[in-house]
């Protein structure tokens, strides 16, 4: 047993709190490489902003789960060698899709938890995330709840259709079941394909995929029911185009991606939305980079070359999403 305490952690409780009160919402942002890792420190220390590293199923397959625990810590004590006295940095499960896995990730050092039961019928979401929370609680630890389901493919979890969170139920819901902060569904998607050309329309001057605008209607509906309950928006990538453009120009092959437009983001920042997942636009910056550096230097086979500006690029959408975006910079 680790508790995240012992590993300089913390958990999401304080943040949201002043990130629902400050009008900005925290970067969740998905990791699972050292270069992503490195690159999210540089990014939260460099403007002050406090962070959430978050670990998909995926994630702790690709990397093991005790890799990316120490990695955390690991963040901790780079942020403070890069100047930063008392990082908020959080260690978060995103999609933990049972009691056990909850259970494992609080034993093994993480600050917050995610229990998806979003896919469960209504009672067994909130009875199992009931579950989660109360062995969260008993250990300082937050847990996310969802309401409704999001469209799009995000490591195994992939729905067909969206199904937007009722506000109707989001009361009884949080109060029952105990959660710290709700992910909803208001049109928002995993993965860089995030609406199909049927759903949007068409740029006429760049041919670009214009994809349809967020509920917002039913943001304000939910944050009318449960005043300053911090609310979450998973598949918030942007997936932006010049990213799309470059890795398309040095051979990749990704047409129409399309994301959610940043000013559409920045608006839901202001609102009780507090936390925002960015998963895809890293992915899109790594690969965009070390796609070019491997067309402009072929002769070149030692990954530090194509991972440092790898890294960079990632650093710069990092810096980008924190202030331009979510406003969580000089918040520590
Ligand atoms: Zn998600």
């Amino acid at each position: 047993m680790t508790s995240y305490k012992e590993l300089g952690l913390v958990n999401t409780r304080e943040m949201f709190k002043k990130a629902v009160a400050g009008g900005y919402a925290i970067p969740a942002f998905n990791f699972n490489t050292m270069e992503q890792m490195q690159a999210i420190v540089q990014a939260a220390v460099e403007t002050k902003s406090p962070v959430i590293m978050q670990v998909s199923k995926g994630a702790r397959a690709y990397a093991n789960g005790t890799i990316l625990r120490y990695m955390a810590q690991g963040a901790v004590e780079y942020a403070k060698e890069l100047g930063c006295p008392n990082p908020q940095i959080a260690l978060h499960l995103d999609h933990g899709d049972s009691f056990e896995i909850c259970k494992e990730c609080i034993d093994n050092g993480f600050s917050s938890v995610m229990f998806d039961g979003s896919a469960l019928p209504y009672e067994e979401n909130i009875a199992l995330t009931k579950k989660v929370v109360e062995y969260a609680h008993a250990h300082d630890v937050t847990v996310e709840a969802e309401l409704g389901v999001l469209a799009g493919v995000e490591d195994e979890v992939a729905s067909e259709v969206s199904h937007y969170t009722r506000p109707e139920e989001v009361e009884d819901f949080s109060k029952r079941s105990g959660c710290d902060s709700l992910a909803i569904s208001i049109g928002t998607s995993h993965g860089a394909y995030k609406f199909t050309p049927a759903q949007c329309t068409r740029d006429p001057k760049t041919g670009k995929l214009v994809p349809p605008p967020l509920a917002f209607d039913i943001l304000h509906e939910i944050e009318k029911r449960i005043p300053g309950f911090p609310i979450v928006l998973h598949g918030s990538s942007s997936v932006p185009q010049e990213e799309v453009d470059t890795i398309n120009a040095f051979g990749g092959k990704l047409p129409d991606a399309v994301g959610i437009p940043e000013e559409q983001l920045r608006e839901a920042s202001k609102s009780a939305v507090c936390k925002i997942n960015i998963d895809s636009d890293s992915r899109l910056a790594m690969t965009a980079a070390i796609r070019k550096y491997m067309a402009e230097n072929p002769g070149h086979f030692d990954p530090r070359q194509y991972l440092k500006p790898a890294r960079e690029n990632m650093k710069k959408m990092y810096i980008h999403k924190i202030i331009d975006v979510l406003g969580s910079n000089d918040k520590l």
